[in-house]
Protein backbone atom coordinates (compact mmCIF):
# COMPACT_ATOMS: atom_id res chain seq x y z
CA UNK A 1 0.00 0.00 0.00
CA UNK A 2 2.65 2.14 0.69
CA UNK A 3 5.47 3.07 -1.84
CA UNK A 4 8.68 1.17 -1.55
CA UNK A 5 12.22 2.73 -2.63
CA UNK A 6 12.67 2.70 -6.32
CA UNK A 7 9.13 1.24 -7.45
CA UNK A 8 7.04 3.25 -10.21
CA UNK A 9 4.24 5.33 -7.97
CA UNK A 10 1.41 3.65 -7.54
CA UNK A 11 -1.65 5.02 -9.12
CA UNK A 12 -5.58 4.70 -8.21
CA UNK A 13 -7.00 1.94 -10.94
CA UNK A 14 -10.32 4.35 -10.93
CA UNK A 15 -9.35 7.92 -11.32
CA UNK A 16 -5.71 7.64 -12.25
CA UNK A 17 -4.28 10.17 -9.71
CA UNK A 18 -0.68 9.02 -8.36
CA UNK A 19 -1.21 8.28 -4.50
CA UNK A 20 1.23 11.49 -3.69
CA UNK A 21 -2.12 13.16 -4.74
CA UNK A 22 -4.68 10.72 -3.85
CA UNK A 23 -3.55 9.59 -0.75
CA UNK A 24 -3.59 5.92 0.71
CA UNK A 25 -4.35 3.95 -1.51
CA UNK A 26 -5.90 -0.07 -1.32
CA UNK A 27 -4.16 -2.39 -2.93
CA UNK A 28 -6.76 -5.22 -5.02
CA UNK A 29 -5.59 -8.45 -6.88
CA UNK A 30 -4.55 -6.29 -10.02
CA UNK A 31 -5.16 -3.01 -8.75
CA UNK A 32 -5.48 0.02 -6.74
CA UNK A 33 -8.03 2.24 -5.14
CA UNK A 34 -8.20 5.89 -3.46
CA UNK A 35 -10.50 6.69 -0.93
CA UNK A 36 -12.54 9.12 -2.99
CA UNK A 37 -13.29 6.64 -5.69
CA UNK A 38 -13.94 4.16 -2.67
CA UNK A 39 -16.47 6.40 -1.20
CA UNK A 40 -18.23 6.90 -4.19
CA UNK A 41 -18.04 3.38 -5.31
CA UNK A 42 -20.22 2.92 -1.80
CA UNK A 43 -22.71 5.56 -3.07
CA UNK A 44 -22.95 4.15 -6.31
CA UNK A 45 -23.78 0.57 -4.56
CA UNK A 46 -26.40 1.83 -2.49
CA UNK A 47 -28.25 3.77 -4.46
CA UNK A 48 -28.30 0.48 -6.93
CA UNK A 49 -29.49 -1.59 -3.76
CA UNK A 50 -32.18 1.42 -3.01
CA UNK A 51 -33.47 1.11 -6.36
CA UNK A 52 -33.43 -2.34 -6.96
CA UNK A 53 -34.18 -3.67 -3.82
CA UNK A 54 -36.09 -1.97 -1.31
CA UNK A 55 -37.63 -4.92 0.89
CA UNK A 56 -38.67 -2.76 3.47
CA UNK A 57 -41.40 -1.56 1.59
CA UNK A 58 -42.44 -4.39 -0.45
CA UNK A 59 -45.70 -5.19 0.56
CA UNK A 60 -46.81 -8.63 0.23
CA UNK A 61 -50.50 -9.78 0.22
CA UNK A 62 -49.33 -12.17 2.85
CA UNK A 63 -47.33 -9.40 5.30
CA UNK A 64 -50.84 -7.59 5.92
CA UNK A 65 -51.70 -8.17 9.23
CA UNK A 66 -55.43 -8.51 9.56
CA UNK A 67 -57.41 -5.61 11.98
CA UNK A 68 -57.24 -8.18 15.17
CA UNK A 69 -53.59 -8.60 14.93
CA UNK A 70 -52.85 -5.00 14.22
CA UNK A 71 -54.44 -4.04 17.60
CA UNK A 72 -53.09 -7.34 19.20
CA UNK A 73 -49.65 -5.54 18.21
CA UNK A 74 -51.10 -2.03 19.32
CA UNK A 75 -51.86 -3.81 23.04
CA UNK A 76 -48.26 -4.71 23.56
CA UNK A 77 -47.32 -1.13 23.95
CA UNK A 78 -50.67 1.26 24.55
CA UNK A 79 -53.06 0.70 27.73
CA UNK A 80 -56.36 0.77 27.31
CA UNK A 81 -57.30 3.10 24.68
CA UNK A 82 -59.84 0.83 22.66
CA UNK A 83 -61.67 2.92 20.65
CA UNK A 84 -58.88 4.62 19.42
CA UNK A 85 -57.09 1.11 18.61
CA UNK A 86 -59.68 -0.07 17.18
CA UNK A 87 -60.37 2.80 14.79
CA UNK A 88 -56.53 3.08 14.00
CA UNK A 89 -56.21 -0.52 13.46
CA UNK A 90 -58.99 -0.85 10.44
CA UNK A 91 -57.74 2.50 9.49
CA UNK A 92 -53.85 0.39 8.67
CA UNK A 93 -55.51 -2.47 7.50
CA UNK A 94 -57.59 -1.01 4.91
CA UNK A 95 -54.59 1.43 4.00
CA UNK A 96 -52.48 -1.76 2.96
CA UNK A 97 -56.01 -3.17 1.65
CA UNK A 98 -56.40 -0.25 -1.49
CA UNK A 99 -52.38 -0.10 -1.83
CA UNK A 100 -52.55 -3.71 -2.99
CA UNK A 101 -55.93 -2.88 -4.74
CA UNK A 102 -54.87 -0.01 -6.54
CA UNK A 103 -51.15 -2.22 -7.48
CA UNK A 104 -53.54 -4.98 -9.04
CA UNK A 105 -56.12 -3.16 -10.91
CA UNK A 106 -53.83 0.00 -11.75
CA UNK A 107 -55.97 2.74 -13.23
CA UNK A 108 -59.18 0.64 -14.62
CA UNK A 109 -60.40 0.54 -10.85
CA UNK A 110 -64.63 0.07 -11.50
CA UNK A 111 -64.09 1.00 -7.84
CA UNK A 112 -62.22 3.39 -6.63
CA UNK A 113 -61.40 3.14 -2.80
CA UNK A 114 -60.71 6.64 -1.01
CA UNK A 115 -58.43 6.39 1.42
CA UNK A 116 -59.65 7.95 4.85
CA UNK A 117 -57.68 9.92 6.67
CA UNK A 118 -58.03 10.04 11.03
CA UNK A 119 -58.46 12.41 13.83
CA UNK A 120 -57.52 11.45 17.52
CA UNK A 121 -58.95 13.88 19.75
CA UNK A 122 -57.41 13.57 23.52
CA UNK A 123 -55.86 15.30 26.29
CA UNK A 124 -52.09 15.51 26.12
CA UNK A 125 -50.06 12.35 27.75
CA UNK A 126 -52.71 9.82 26.86
CA UNK A 127 -50.93 8.31 23.93
CA UNK A 128 -51.39 9.71 20.89
CA UNK A 129 -47.77 10.10 19.47
CA UNK A 130 -47.02 6.70 21.06
CA UNK A 131 -49.98 4.95 19.19
CA UNK A 132 -48.71 6.56 16.14
CA UNK A 133 -45.07 5.65 16.58
CA UNK A 134 -46.15 2.36 17.73
CA UNK A 135 -48.07 1.74 14.61
CA UNK A 136 -44.53 2.79 13.09
CA UNK A 137 -43.10 -0.08 14.44
CA UNK A 138 -45.38 -2.68 12.36
CA UNK A 139 -45.50 -0.86 9.22
CA UNK A 140 -44.18 -2.09 5.69
CA UNK A 141 -44.76 1.31 4.06
CA UNK A 142 -42.60 4.41 5.44
CA UNK A 143 -43.59 6.93 8.19
CA UNK A 144 -43.01 10.24 9.75
CA UNK A 145 -44.58 12.37 12.70
CA UNK A 146 -44.83 16.36 11.75
CA UNK A 147 -45.95 19.11 14.09
CA UNK A 148 -48.65 21.49 12.78
CA UNK A 149 -47.07 23.96 15.42
CA UNK A 150 -44.11 24.56 12.81
CA UNK A 151 -45.76 24.66 9.76
CA UNK A 152 -46.41 27.92 8.48
CA UNK A 153 -47.88 29.39 5.29
CA UNK A 154 -45.25 29.51 2.11
CA UNK A 155 -43.64 32.30 2.40
CA UNK A 156 -43.28 32.99 6.23
CA UNK A 157 -41.05 32.01 8.70
CA UNK A 158 -41.55 28.29 10.01
CA UNK A 159 -41.30 25.26 7.70
CA UNK A 160 -43.48 24.79 4.81
CA UNK A 161 -46.43 22.56 4.83
CA UNK A 162 -44.13 20.95 2.06
CA UNK A 163 -41.89 19.88 4.29
CA UNK A 164 -44.03 16.92 6.13
CA UNK A 165 -43.70 15.22 2.62
CA UNK A 166 -40.12 15.53 3.11
CA UNK A 167 -39.61 14.24 5.89
CA UNK A 168 -41.72 11.20 4.27
CA UNK A 169 -39.35 11.07 1.42
CA UNK A 170 -36.79 10.67 3.65
CA UNK A 171 -38.48 8.33 6.05
CA UNK A 172 -38.69 6.44 2.54
CA UNK A 173 -35.00 6.58 1.87
CA UNK A 174 -35.29 9.02 -0.89
CA UNK A 175 -37.82 6.04 -2.93
CA UNK A 176 -40.65 8.26 -4.39
CA UNK A 177 -43.04 5.20 -4.93
CA UNK A 178 -42.58 3.81 -1.22
CA UNK A 179 -43.08 7.33 0.10
CA UNK A 180 -45.93 7.57 -1.69
CA UNK A 181 -47.78 4.83 -0.45
CA UNK A 182 -46.49 6.02 3.14
CA UNK A 183 -48.45 7.31 6.61
CA UNK A 184 -48.27 10.76 8.40
CA UNK A 185 -48.67 11.66 11.26
CA UNK A 186 -49.66 15.26 11.99
CA UNK A 187 -49.27 16.25 16.12
CA UNK A 188 -51.07 19.07 17.25
CA UNK A 189 -53.50 19.48 14.53
CA UNK A 190 -55.78 21.81 17.12
CA UNK A 191 -52.67 24.53 17.15
CA UNK A 192 -53.60 26.11 13.71
CA UNK A 193 -57.46 26.43 14.40
CA UNK A 194 -58.42 29.63 13.79
CA UNK A 195 -58.54 31.99 16.28
CA UNK A 196 -62.54 33.02 15.96
CA UNK A 197 -65.62 31.51 13.50
CA UNK A 198 -65.37 34.69 11.77
CA UNK A 199 -63.46 34.68 8.83
CA UNK A 200 -60.45 37.20 9.05
CA UNK A 201 -59.48 39.85 6.44
CA UNK A 202 -55.73 39.68 7.53
CA UNK A 203 -53.73 37.30 7.00
CA UNK A 204 -53.97 34.71 9.81
CA UNK A 205 -50.13 33.27 9.63
CA UNK A 206 -50.81 30.50 12.05
CA UNK A 207 -54.28 29.07 11.40
CA UNK A 208 -56.57 28.95 8.60
CA UNK A 209 -53.65 29.85 6.00
CA UNK A 210 -51.85 26.89 6.93
CA UNK A 211 -55.22 24.84 7.03
CA UNK A 212 -55.68 25.76 3.53
CA UNK A 213 -52.15 24.72 2.62
CA UNK A 214 -52.61 21.53 4.53
CA UNK A 215 -55.63 20.99 2.39
CA UNK A 216 -53.72 20.52 -0.52
CA UNK A 217 -51.59 17.59 0.94
CA UNK A 218 -55.07 16.06 1.80
CA UNK A 219 -56.46 16.61 -1.36
CA UNK A 220 -54.39 13.74 -3.11
CA UNK A 221 -52.47 16.72 -5.17
CA UNK A 222 -49.29 16.23 -6.67
CA UNK A 223 -46.72 18.53 -4.45
CA UNK A 224 -43.40 19.42 -5.39
CA UNK A 225 -40.85 18.89 -2.49
CA UNK A 226 -37.58 20.37 -1.96
CA UNK A 227 -35.58 16.84 -1.50
CA UNK A 228 -33.52 18.41 1.34
CA UNK A 229 -36.02 20.50 3.01
CA UNK A 230 -36.26 24.15 3.69
CA UNK A 231 -37.41 26.88 1.69
CA UNK A 232 -38.03 26.10 -2.23
CA UNK A 233 -35.55 28.12 -4.45
CA UNK A 234 -35.29 28.57 -8.16
CA UNK A 235 -32.17 26.63 -8.49
CA UNK A 236 -33.39 23.41 -7.10
CA UNK A 237 -34.35 20.84 -8.05
CA UNK A 238 -37.70 19.24 -6.96
CA UNK A 239 -39.26 16.06 -6.62
CA UNK A 240 -42.56 15.60 -7.47
CA UNK A 241 -44.76 13.32 -4.95
CA UNK A 242 -48.77 12.28 -5.28
CA UNK A 243 -50.23 12.56 -2.10
CA UNK A 244 -53.24 10.78 -3.49
CA UNK A 245 -52.19 7.62 -1.49
CA UNK A 246 -50.87 8.62 1.58
CA UNK A 247 -52.77 8.60 4.94
CA UNK A 248 -52.43 11.36 7.09
CA UNK A 249 -53.51 10.79 11.08
CA UNK A 250 -53.69 13.96 12.97
CA UNK A 251 -53.72 14.10 16.59
CA UNK A 252 -54.33 17.13 19.27
CA UNK A 253 -55.82 17.93 22.46
CA UNK A 254 -58.81 20.26 21.47
CA UNK A 255 -58.58 21.96 24.72
CA UNK A 256 -62.23 23.29 25.55
CA UNK A 257 -63.86 21.57 22.97
CA UNK A 258 -65.36 19.38 25.63
CA UNK A 259 -68.06 22.74 25.77
CA UNK A 260 -68.62 22.86 22.49
CA UNK A 261 -69.47 19.41 23.15
CA UNK A 262 -71.41 19.77 25.88
CA UNK A 263 -73.74 22.93 23.86
CA UNK A 264 -74.18 20.37 21.45
CA UNK A 265 -75.95 17.66 23.15
CA UNK A 266 -77.62 19.92 25.65
CA UNK A 267 -79.42 21.75 22.88
CA UNK A 268 -80.11 18.15 20.82
CA UNK A 269 -82.09 17.14 23.14
CA UNK A 270 -84.10 19.90 24.33
CA UNK A 271 -87.47 19.58 24.20
CA UNK A 272 -88.04 15.88 23.46
CA UNK A 273 -87.14 13.60 26.92
CA UNK A 274 -84.66 15.43 27.45
CA UNK A 275 -83.90 14.61 31.18
CA UNK A 276 -83.38 10.79 30.35
CA UNK A 277 -81.08 11.23 27.64
CA UNK A 278 -79.00 13.82 29.21
CA UNK A 279 -78.60 10.95 32.34
CA UNK A 280 -76.94 8.79 30.00
CA UNK A 281 -74.13 11.13 29.18
CA UNK A 282 -70.83 10.61 30.92
CA UNK A 283 -70.68 13.99 32.02
CA UNK A 284 -66.56 13.48 33.16
CA UNK A 285 -65.10 12.68 29.68
CA UNK A 286 -67.53 14.59 26.73
CA UNK A 287 -64.92 14.08 24.30
CA UNK A 288 -65.90 10.18 23.40
CA UNK A 289 -69.16 12.37 21.71
CA UNK A 290 -66.85 14.31 19.67
CA UNK A 291 -68.61 15.18 16.15
CA UNK A 292 -66.96 16.47 12.63
CA UNK A 293 -69.20 19.72 13.58
CA UNK A 294 -67.43 20.27 16.97
CA UNK A 295 -63.95 20.56 14.80
CA UNK A 296 -65.36 22.94 12.39
CA UNK A 297 -66.88 24.94 15.89
CA UNK A 298 -63.35 24.57 17.21
CA UNK A 299 -61.62 26.28 14.58
CA UNK A 300 -60.75 23.83 11.65
CA UNK A 301 -61.78 25.00 8.11
CA UNK A 302 -64.49 22.74 6.92
CA UNK A 303 -63.06 21.74 4.03
CA UNK A 304 -60.31 20.52 6.13
CA UNK A 305 -62.82 18.64 8.60
CA UNK A 306 -64.05 16.83 5.44
CA UNK A 307 -60.87 15.39 4.50
CA UNK A 308 -60.87 13.46 8.23
CA UNK A 309 -63.86 10.99 7.72
CA UNK A 310 -62.16 8.97 10.93
CA UNK A 311 -62.42 10.73 14.11
CA UNK A 312 -62.32 9.22 17.57
CA UNK A 313 -61.06 9.93 20.97
CA UNK A 314 -58.52 8.75 23.45
CA UNK A 315 -59.96 8.28 27.12
CA UNK A 316 -58.42 10.57 29.58
CA UNK A 317 -55.66 7.87 31.79
CA UNK A 318 -57.19 7.16 35.27
CA UNK A 319 -55.48 5.89 38.15
CA UNK A 320 -56.03 1.99 37.53
CA UNK A 321 -54.48 2.79 33.41
CA UNK A 322 -51.37 5.02 35.26
CA UNK A 323 -50.46 1.94 37.44
CA UNK A 324 -50.79 -0.51 34.45
CA UNK A 325 -48.51 1.95 32.04
CA UNK A 326 -45.88 1.63 34.62
CA UNK A 327 -44.99 -2.25 34.66
CA UNK A 328 -47.57 -3.66 32.01
CA UNK A 329 -46.39 -2.19 28.12
CA UNK A 330 -43.50 -4.39 26.38
CA UNK A 331 -41.15 -1.48 27.59
CA UNK A 332 -42.75 -0.40 30.75
CA UNK A 333 -40.79 2.14 32.22
CA UNK A 334 -39.92 -0.86 35.38
CA UNK A 335 -38.96 -3.10 32.89
CA UNK A 336 -36.74 -0.84 31.64
CA UNK A 337 -35.09 0.45 34.70
CA UNK A 338 -34.79 -3.36 35.65
CA UNK A 339 -32.80 -3.97 32.63
CA UNK A 340 -30.51 -1.23 33.22
CA UNK A 341 -29.49 -2.59 36.32
CA UNK A 342 -29.30 -5.97 35.23
CA UNK A 343 -27.13 -4.82 33.13
CA UNK A 344 -24.89 -3.85 36.00
CA UNK A 345 -25.40 -7.38 37.53
CA UNK A 346 -28.17 -5.66 40.09
CA UNK A 347 -31.81 -7.54 39.92
CA UNK A 348 -33.61 -3.87 40.89
CA UNK A 349 -36.84 -4.80 42.59
CA UNK A 350 -40.34 -2.26 42.97
CA UNK A 351 -42.18 -2.60 46.18
CA UNK A 352 -45.90 -2.40 44.55
CA UNK A 353 -46.44 0.79 47.28
CA UNK A 354 -43.79 2.25 45.83
CA UNK A 355 -45.08 2.29 42.46
CA UNK A 356 -48.44 3.87 43.99
CA UNK A 357 -46.75 6.44 45.33
CA UNK A 358 -45.56 7.29 41.91
CA UNK A 359 -49.17 7.05 40.61
CA UNK A 360 -50.12 9.52 43.34
CA UNK A 361 -47.77 12.07 42.46
CA UNK A 362 -48.78 12.08 38.88
CA UNK A 363 -52.34 12.49 39.65
CA UNK A 364 -51.37 15.00 42.16
CA UNK A 365 -49.82 16.65 39.93
CA UNK A 366 -51.89 16.47 36.72
CA UNK A 367 -49.37 15.34 34.84
CA UNK A 368 -50.82 12.01 33.79
CA UNK A 369 -48.74 9.39 31.94
CA UNK A 370 -46.13 11.87 30.69
CA UNK A 371 -45.16 13.16 34.52
CA UNK A 372 -44.67 9.34 35.36
CA UNK A 373 -40.93 9.27 33.55
CA UNK A 374 -39.93 12.29 35.49
CA UNK A 375 -41.61 10.93 38.81
CA UNK A 376 -39.48 8.23 38.28
CA UNK A 377 -36.21 9.82 37.21
CA UNK A 378 -36.39 12.14 40.17
CA UNK A 379 -36.27 8.65 42.54
CA UNK A 380 -33.61 6.47 40.35
CA UNK A 381 -31.21 9.36 39.73
CA UNK A 382 -29.16 8.94 42.82
CA UNK A 383 -29.91 4.88 42.86
CA UNK A 384 -28.12 5.08 39.17
CA UNK A 385 -25.40 6.99 40.60
CA UNK A 386 -24.44 4.21 43.02
CA UNK A 387 -25.00 1.67 40.91
CA UNK A 388 -22.12 0.36 39.77
CA UNK A 389 -20.73 0.75 43.17
CA UNK A 390 -23.65 -2.28 44.26
CA UNK A 391 -22.12 -5.59 44.18
CA UNK A 392 -22.51 -7.85 41.11
CA UNK A 393 -25.27 -10.33 41.86
CA UNK A 394 -26.88 -8.51 44.48
CA UNK A 395 -30.74 -7.48 44.61
CA UNK A 396 -32.03 -3.67 45.50
CA UNK A 397 -35.87 -3.02 47.04
CA UNK A 398 -36.86 0.05 46.09
CA UNK A 399 -39.41 1.00 48.90
CA UNK A 400 -42.31 3.55 49.06
CA UNK A 401 -39.67 4.96 52.22
CA UNK A 402 -37.16 5.47 50.38
CA UNK A 403 -38.88 6.79 47.16
CA UNK A 404 -41.07 9.29 49.46
CA UNK A 405 -37.97 10.73 50.41
CA UNK A 406 -36.06 11.13 47.46
CA UNK A 407 -39.31 12.55 45.98
CA UNK A 408 -39.71 15.31 49.30
CA UNK A 409 -35.43 16.33 48.75
P1 LIG B 1 -49.88 12.52 23.52
O1 LIG B 1 -49.34 12.38 22.14
O2 LIG B 1 -51.30 12.04 23.65
O3 LIG B 1 -49.71 13.89 24.11
P2 LIG B 1 -47.87 10.61 24.22
O4 LIG B 1 -48.26 9.48 23.36
O5 LIG B 1 -46.69 11.41 23.76
O6 LIG B 1 -49.08 11.58 24.51
O7 LIG B 1 -47.60 10.06 25.69
C1 LIG B 1 -46.51 10.47 26.49
C2 LIG B 1 -45.88 9.28 27.18
O8 LIG B 1 -46.79 8.76 28.13
C3 LIG B 1 -45.61 8.13 26.23
O9 LIG B 1 -44.30 8.14 25.76
C4 LIG B 1 -45.86 6.90 27.07
O10 LIG B 1 -44.69 6.55 27.76
C5 LIG B 1 -46.86 7.34 28.08
N1 LIG B 1 -48.24 6.95 27.71
C6 LIG B 1 -49.25 7.81 27.42
N2 LIG B 1 -50.38 7.14 27.20
C7 LIG B 1 -50.11 5.83 27.33
C8 LIG B 1 -50.89 4.63 27.20
N3 LIG B 1 -52.19 4.67 26.91
N4 LIG B 1 -50.25 3.46 27.39
C9 LIG B 1 -48.94 3.41 27.71
N5 LIG B 1 -48.16 4.49 27.84
C10 LIG B 1 -48.73 5.70 27.66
Amino acid sequence: MSKKPNQPEEHCSFCGRPASQSGMLLSGLNGYICADCAHQAGQIFAEHNRKTQNPRFEIQSTDIPNPAEIKQFLDLYVIGQEAAKRVLSVAVYNHYKRLRYNQEHGNQNEVEIEKSNIVMVGETGTGKTLLARTIARLLKVPFCIADATTLTEAGYVGDDVENVLVRLLQAADYDVPACERGIVFIDEIDKIARKSENTSITRDVSGEGVQQALLKLLEGAEVNVPPEGGRKHPEQKLIKINTRNILFICGGAFDGIERAIAARLNSNVIGFKGDEKRQELDRNNMLQYVQPMDLKKFGLIPELVGRFPVLTALQPLDRNALRRILTEPKNALTKQYEALFQMDGVTLVFEPAMLDLVVDRAVEYHLGARGLRSIMEGIMTDLMFDLPAMGKGSTYTLTRDEAERKIKL
